[in-house]
């Protein structure tokens, strides 16, 4: 089965890597932290470990057993950019997306640099893919805007921007070669407010530049009750999908095969599950 996510713009995550550590006032309030921190210590459980870095070499196959075309968030519990992650690890990560070219990845880092560092290099054959969204996360004009410049110097074929938990206003920024913004305020105990006039300077400058505008929240202690219209309506555009026949079973029994026999990071799997 796969991991159905309550994410409004994913269908499904991945969880290659899990756990990771902060580096940026985004991260102050954690979901993935806090969610995998309740488990700790209990024995069996995938977040056993809590927040803890840890490879997950045993679900790097998951999307070639998917057979219904998906959004997919690369790591909604970690950041696959980590230093922590070797570059090898990060490689097979690419693989899979590559292979399973009937589903659509989001990858989405705070870890710009290394993200584009490796896009120029060891991961040159995954940044020209339609099927891979790159993006970085960009909370504030100290740590976030930067990331905007690492991803334009990245060479990948569709950019997002993740502007969520947006903690203050970003201001005119150029936005030249970006696909898509999501932009969200920070919700759950603590949550920093969001004001309106930060979220439509956002949604005139994707208007202005050609941008795909994803409002995916409020935020808020209670995120349910502050919703997530921005003057009267949804917005809930995305990049134009790829659109790729799914193989058959015996195909994609075929693809998890090859893609193990390339990388020391896979292990042997069971047969195809399907969805
Ligand atoms: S980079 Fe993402 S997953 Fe890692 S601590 Fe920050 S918010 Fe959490």
């Amino acid at each position: 089965m796969s991991v159905q996510s309550s994410i409004e713009w994913t269908d499904a995550t991945w969880n290659p890597v899990r756990g990771c550590s902060k580096v940026s006032p985004g991260c102050k309030h954690c979901y993935a932290e806090r969610f995998a921190e309740r488990f700790r210590g209990v024995a069996g459980h995938p977040f056993e470990q809590g927040f803890d870095l840890r490879l997950v070499p045993e679900k790097l196959a998951d999307p070639l057993r998917w057979k219904t075309p998906k959004m997919i968030f690369v790591n909604s519990m970690s950041d696959l950019f980590h230093e922590g992650v070797p570059d090898e690890y990060i490689e097979a990560v690419a693989q899979v997306m590559i292979q399973a070219s009937w589903h659509t990845f989001q990858v989405l880092t705070k870890r710009s640099t290394r993200m584009r560092d490796l896009l120029v290099s060891k991961l040159r054959f995954a940044a020209a893919q339609r099927n891979i969204w790159w993006g970085v996360s960009v909370e504030d004009r100290r740590y976030g805007l930067p990331r905007v410049a690492h991803l334009k110097q990245s060479g990948a074929a569709v950019k997002f921007l993740s502007v969520e938990p947006l903690l203050e206003d970003l201001g005119p920024f150029d936005l030249g070669a970006i696909d898509w913004m999501i932009v969200g305020g920070e919700s759950g105990p603590g949550a920093r407010p969001l004001d309106p006039r930060w979220v439509r300077s956002l949604r005139k400058q994707c208007r202005e530049s050609d941008v795909r505008f994803f409002f995916k929240q409020w935020g808020g202690v209670r995120k349910h009750l502050a919703g997530r219209t921005l003057d009267g309506r949804f917005y809930d555009e995305f990049p134009d999908r790829q659109v790729e026949v799914v193989p058959d079973r015996s195909t994609r029994d075929r693809l998890v095969a090859s893609v193990q026999h390339v990388s020391p990071y896979f292990v042997p799997v069971a047969a195809l599950s399907g969805d």
